[in-house]
This record gives C-alpha cells, sequence and structure tokens, in this order.
C-alpha cells in the first residue's frame, strides 16, 4: 500500500470519528467550557501521535503562511532547546491552533470526560481549575458525584467514553481500512 492510499484511508478514518467525537460534545455540552481562546490543553503536555497523525500536521503547515510558519520553526527550537517542562504546543499562536483542520486524533478529544482503562471516569484536567465538569466533581473522592448531579437539574448524566489512542486506533473501521499509524511518540520527537 502507497503512503498515499494510507493517507486517503487515514482522512476517511479521521471523519467518521471527527463525526463521533461531534456527538460525544454535543452529549457532555452541559458540562462542557471549551471555548475559542482557552487553549490550556495544548500548553499542558507533549501529547504522543502517530505518524500518519504528524503526516497529516504537516500538511496543514505546508498551508500556513510564510510569517507562521517563522513563528512555528522558531517555537519548535525554543522547545528543543529549552526546557521542556514548559511545553507549550509549536503550533498555538495567540492562543489559536495555527493547524486546526490538521490537528491529531489527541487534540480532537480535549476536554472530554473519557473512562480509563479500569472504566473509571478520567476528568479532563481542567475539572479542578473549576471548567469542565466541575460542577458534578467531588473534589474530595475525586470523582463524579450523583448528588452534585442530582442537584444541579441536569439533563443527562455524563456518558463516559473510552478515547485512548491505543482504543482509538483499533476501531474496526481502522481495521478495514487497513490503516498503518506508524511510530507514536512525543511530537517534539518527530522534529
Ligand atoms: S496541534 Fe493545535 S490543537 Fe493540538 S495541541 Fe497543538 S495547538 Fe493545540
Amino acid at each position: 500500500m502507497s503512503d498515499i492510499s494510507n493517507l486517503d484511508n487515514y482522512l476517511i478514518f479521521l471523519k467518521s470519528i471527527s463525526e463521533d467525537f461531534v456527538k460525544i460534545f454535543e452529549f457532555q455540552k452541559e458540562y462542557l467550557h471549551c471555548k475559542k481562546g482557552c487553549a490550556l490543553c495544548c500548553k499542558r503536555g507533549d501529547y504522543p501521535l502517530s505518524q500518519i497523525e504528524f503526516d497529516y500536521l504537516m500538511k496543514g503547515y505546508e498551508l500556513v503562511d510564510e510569517n507562521t510558519k517563522n513563528i512555528i520553526k522558531n517555537n519548535i527550537e525554543n522547545i528543543k532547546n529549552g526546557d521542556k517542562d514548559s511545553y507549550i504546543c509549536p503550533f498555538l499562536i495567540n492562543d489559536v491552533c495555527s493547524v486546526y483542520e490538521y490537528r491529531p486524533i489527541v487534540c480532537r478529544t480535549f476536554g472530554v470526560l473519557t473512562e480509563d482503562s479500569k472504566g473509571n471516569p478520567s476528568f479532563p484536567f481542567c475539572t479542578t481549575l473549576g471548567l469542565n465538569f466541575y460542577q458534578i466533581y467531588d473534589k474530595e473522592k475525586k470523582g463524579l458525584s450523583s448528588k452534585l448531579y442530582k442537584e444541579g437539574n441536569f439533563k443527562n448524566y455524563p456518558k463516559i467514553f473510552r478515547l485512548s489512542n491505543n482504543v482509538i486506533m483499533n476501531l474496526p473501521l481502522a481495521k478495514k481500512l487497513n490503516i498503518n499509524f506508524g511510530e507514536a511518540k512525543k511530537m517534539v520527537d518527530f522534529f
């Protein structure tokens, strides 16, 4: 299989899971505070992504103007030469993703309540900052509170989805399309 058809298949897959993510966001919307300009997730860590996601990301990079390219290149150099503990995604410019349509899968799930490998709810880090899902978060138990849910007059008890990279890359559609995701690593390690 050529790289081109692998990328084509990835785009079919991406379109399908992106539609699923829209439904997940819709289902959880009464607990979400995500909005344009909130880029906390993009400043949180160097999330792993696969080779095919990186290749697609770089297609977005090729389309930005020269000034934006220079800012991104400069950001990458700063990350490589600097303190990786204060990581900010190099594609984030003025708190906006410069390659938004081309962003990796993990970026498309920022902010939602997910399920960990043991079946427990895994809150987005911003819950403890008073953002997503804080309304139903029991700070002492560090978990979902049915008491807060009942008191809050919400419409939907949050349905939780398992969205780890491993689960997503092994979805039946990914298998059917025979997608070769390639090696997964931190973004900075691709440069
Ligand atoms: S690729 Fe875009 S959405 Fe993903 S972390 Fe970077 S700036 Fe944020």
